[in-house]
């Protein structure tokens, strides 16, 4: 069997910073992992001298992880689909090419996006400012950092929640070459796609976006039935897409490569990816794994 390359997100948080996000990874047993480079919540970031990231990358190395498997997610705050406020659009847009600075100065090359809300403006109005934002974000930021745009789950008025939606931004864009998608599973899901048929949904993500574009899945549960709308991530197993689906999407030989990482919620205050990359990779599913933590 080929290498697995999975994990889950991490913090980054005082006093080791980078080198405590590698050494968390490492904890769960991960072969990859997802941070934020600052709150998600906020656009607050600490200069890189400030976050042990020589010392991380140098723990990286060590253990023999895949540096180009690493992922960073932007921000979630960042709407850059908002062309009504100028000032917050264009503070988006720098955010970006910030966000892109940073994620290369860690030695990561794939950025994680959410390509943000219409606000009421409409999805056609909005992704033509998103692919605007993201054109010049990708004109000035001088890196060769790729953008994975996520699919989501269509909470509100969310935009790229169909891959024709993901579709329709990355053809539009004239940086094609730097654009991919991170395939979320819980927000797939609640967009209304059976991922029981995996096989066909990754059939349609090939036909309408390119398999080859796919950079990264975000491996959830989901709290609520498929089509929701509603984005609540549940542990593996406990949700309404279940062990074995998510199983096959993680065996899935046509996912080969692709890093997937965990964003499942901590269940009595613990983190719950050490047993959840356990099973994942053994298949095997214990139902009452969570009360063991
Ligand atoms: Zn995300
Ligand atoms: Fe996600
Ligand atoms: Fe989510």
């Amino acid at each position: 069997m080929s290498k697995l390359y999975i994990g889950s997100h991490v913090g980054l948080n005082a006093p080791d910073f980078y080198l405590g996000s590698v050494r968390e990874a490492l904890s769960y047993g991960a072969t990859t992992f997802m941070f934020y480079t600052g709150a998600p919540q906020n656009s607050f970031r600490k200069p890189l001298d400030q976050l042990k990231v020589e010392e991380g990358r140098k723990l990286i190395k060590e253990s023999g992880l895949d540096e180009s498997k690493i992922i960073v997610h932007a921000p979630y705050i960042i709407n850059a689909c908002n062309i009504t406020k100028p000032d917050l659009y264009e503070m988006s847009i720098n955010f970006i090419v910030n966000e892109l600075q940073r994620t290369a100065g860690f030695g990561v090359s794939i950025m994680v996006l959410h390509p943000g809300a219409h606000v009421g403006q409409g999805r056609e109005i909005a992704i033509d400012a998103l692919v605007k934002a993201l054109d010049e974000a990708l004109d000035r930021d001088g890196t060769n950092v790729k953008i994975a745009l996520e699919t989501m789950a269509g909470k509100g008025t969310e935009v790229g929640v169909t891959f024709e939606e993901i579709a329709q931004i990355i053809n539009l864009s004239k940086h094609k070459e730097r654009l991919g998608v991170c395939f979320d599973t819980c927000h797939t899901h609640d967009s209304g796609y059976d991922l029981s048929d995996f096989d066909a949904v990754l059939d349609e993500f090939d036909r309408i976006i390119g398999l080859d574009r796919l950079l990264v899945v975000h491996l959830n549960d989901s709290k609520n039935i498929r089509g929701a709308h509603k984005d609540r991530h549940e542990n593996i197993g406990y949700g309404e897409i279940g062990f074995d689906i998510l199983y096959k999407v993680v065996t899935s030989p046509r996912l080969e490569n692709i890093p997937i990482i965990l964003e499942t919620p901590y269940y009595n205050e613990k983190p719950p990816y050490k047993q959840e990359i356990e099973m994942l990779r053994s298949g095997k599913f214990d139902p009452l794994w969570r009360d063991k933590l």
